[in-house]
């Protein structure tokens, strides 16, 4: 009976007790691991990641991928609650509105390569970055390869254009303006 007592008197402490010692083991497991990872990387580069790929092949066969519309979605989705949680301005993006941005700047915005519109090579890309204020709306929006996206990150659009050293005002006149006009519309045009 006595233990009992014991329990209920020191119950608080004890779970306390017991939740340390657990996160102590999880954090020596995890660390142990993460060393064995390491040896084996250095061991047999080359092994280790003929491994992964066996690795992510088999998780990918286990969890089917959402198709990339559904992906797609998604990554809208995430972009919008981002700029939302930024404070950015919002407006509502077409589904269609890769395709009518990739029509009227005739490739990457940037470096002005081919693009597929896939997930994989295609980004949707705020020129004025939503860390400097721009908006997320179609007007802030220009189609990207991934490179240009990557090396641009949150730099100020024009410093970037003006490093790449694409002149922008011979760029800006070739693009197709009147694809241009559906894309600064597309909003509504999603309306009607
Ligand atoms: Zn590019």
């Amino acid at each position: 009976m006595w233990r009992r007592e014991y329990w209920r008197a020191n119950a608080e402490h004890l779970q306390r007790e017991r939740r340390r010692r657990y996160k102590e083991q999880r954090d020596r497991i995890a660390a142990r691991e993460k060393a064995s990872r390491i040896r084996r990387r250095d061991q047999d580069p080359e092994a280790f990641r003929a491994q992964r790929r066996v690795k992510k092949k088999r998780y990918k066969i286990a969890h089917p991928e959402p198709t990339p519309a559904c992906r797609e979605m998604f990554r809208r989705a995430k972009r919008a609650r981002r700029a939302r949680k930024r404070g950015a301005i919002t407006k509502p993006i077409p589904p269609n509105f890769l395709a009518l941005a990739i029509a009227a700047f005739g490739g990457c915005a940037y470096c002005g390569c081919a693009l597929d519109g896939s997930g994989k090579t295609t980004d949707l890309d705020h020129f004025v970055p939503l860390s400097r204020g721009g908006a997320h709306a179609p007007y802030n929006l220009v189609p990207a390869c991934k490179r240009c996206n990557t090396r641009k990150s949150a730099r100020d659009p024009f410093e970037f254009l003006h490093d790449l050293g694409t002149d922008f005002t011979r760029y800006n006149r070739s693009l197709d303006k009147s694809a241009l006009l559906c894309l600064i519309d597309a909003a509504p045009l999603e309306a009607g």
